[in-house]
């Protein structure tokens, strides 16, 4: 994997930070898109410390024409990315009935609009490659009805929907694209709402129910990550992945 790129979204903290070190790691340079100018310069500096280059784009993937940007500057770095992680997310806690209509736009345009924009964008220069890979960070609550996590879920059911297309749609160019389904893990979107107080029963119960008996760490979905755009899944394809220590299998 020396000498490819990777682009990854989200890297100014948390799972796409974790992401990007572990691509690091194994000699992939590296991009990052993300609003926070300070946290993607702290990821910058760790992915230096491998040795490998990393170039920052700044951008609010809430907005499309900011996603069109995004792409165009990334082309304009490299037009080698051989690997897209899809991994920037926002979450909101908020019952169906409470929700404004902007939460619920802003969660679909950050979790898939940009997702659907990124992709098709960035796709082309791997198919000019004849090869690629997208990684694209879901959630284990695309598949239940969590309350509070209505449009988020709603979003996350989307991007793996989203990510059989996309492997039916680019398979064909020797490009494969899968979703990582995670449990909990403690990053500032886990914290915002596993640790709030009122939220204390539900954690114990989603915990009670991990036979891991314990929630995710940033380093599991690096792992998979890893795996997903390496060499060695090249005949996996559309799939979305619960990782989540058992919890989706316990009855
Ligand atoms: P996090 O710590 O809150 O980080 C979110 C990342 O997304 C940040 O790098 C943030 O960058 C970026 N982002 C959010 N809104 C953005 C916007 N408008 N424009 C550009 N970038 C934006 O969350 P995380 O836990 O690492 O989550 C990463 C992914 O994993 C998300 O897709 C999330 O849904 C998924 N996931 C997380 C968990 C969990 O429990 N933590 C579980 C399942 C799935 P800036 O702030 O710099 O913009």
């Amino acid at each position: 994997m020396k000498n490819n790129h990777a682009l990854i979204t989200g890297g100014s903290r948390g799972l796409g930070r974790a992401i990007a070190l572990k691509f690091a790691s194994e000699g992939m340079d590296i991009g990052i898109i993300g609003r926070d100018r300070s946290g993607l310069e702290e990821t910058k500096l760790l992915v230096e410390k491998h040795g490998q280059q990393c170039h920052i784009i700044q951008a609010d993937l809430s907005l499309m024409d900011e996603v069109q940007r995004a792409s165009e500057e990334a082309l304009a770095i490299s037009d080698t990315w051989s690997v897209l992680v899809n991994n920037a997310g926002v979450a909101k806690q908020q019952s169906l009935r409470e929700m404004p209509l902007a939460d619920w736009e802003l969660i679909h345009n950050v979790n898939i609009k940009a997702v659907f924009l990124l992709s098709r964008n960035i796709v082309e220069c791997m198919i000019a490659q004849k090869r690629g890979k997208v990684v694209n960070i879901s959630s284990l609550g695309a598949f239940f009805g969590t309350h509070g996590l209505g449009a988020y879920g709603a979003s996350k059911a989307a991007l793996n929907q989203l990510t059989r297309t996309m492997a039916v749609e680019w398979g064909p160019h020797n490009i494969q694209v899968n979703a990582i389904c995670p449990t909990v893990v403690m990053t500032d979107m886990g914290k915002s709402i596993w640790e709030k107080p009122e939220n204390d029963g539900m954690r114990k119960t989603f915990l009670d129910r991990i036979p891991a008996g314990k929630f995710g760490e940033p380093e599991d979905v690096a792992e998979l990550a890893w795996f997903m755009a390496s060499p060695a899944s090249n005949y996996l394809n559309g799939v979305s992945i619960p990782l989540d220590g058992g919890k989706t299998v316990k009855p």
